[in-house]
């Protein structure tokens, strides 16, 4: 077990030392459950949008966001 923050909400975690090294590696964010839960509700929420049509340039961009993680989360 490691002690991490969440990168989003900032509150210390214990994760397997291996899951957060996968992280890393993917660049992706290590986050809480709650934070986790949040970003999971709101890409099936832009997803389930896109396929009833509701084709937005704001929803595009919103999930072109969580799709690609920012070069900023690079822990390397
Ligand atoms: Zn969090």
């Amino acid at each position: 077990m490691l002690d991490v923050d969440c990168d989003n909400c900032g509150v210390r975690i214990g994760l397997d030392s291996s899951v957060v090294s996968v992280k890393h590696q993917l660049h992706k964010p290590v986050e809480c459950p709650i934070c986790r839960n949040m970003r999971v509700s709101k890409e099936m929420e832009l997803l389930e949008n896109e396929f009833r049509g509701m084709k937005s340039e704001e929803n595009e961009t919103k999930l072109r966001r969580l799709r690609i993680p920012s070069a900023d989360q690079s822990f390397f």
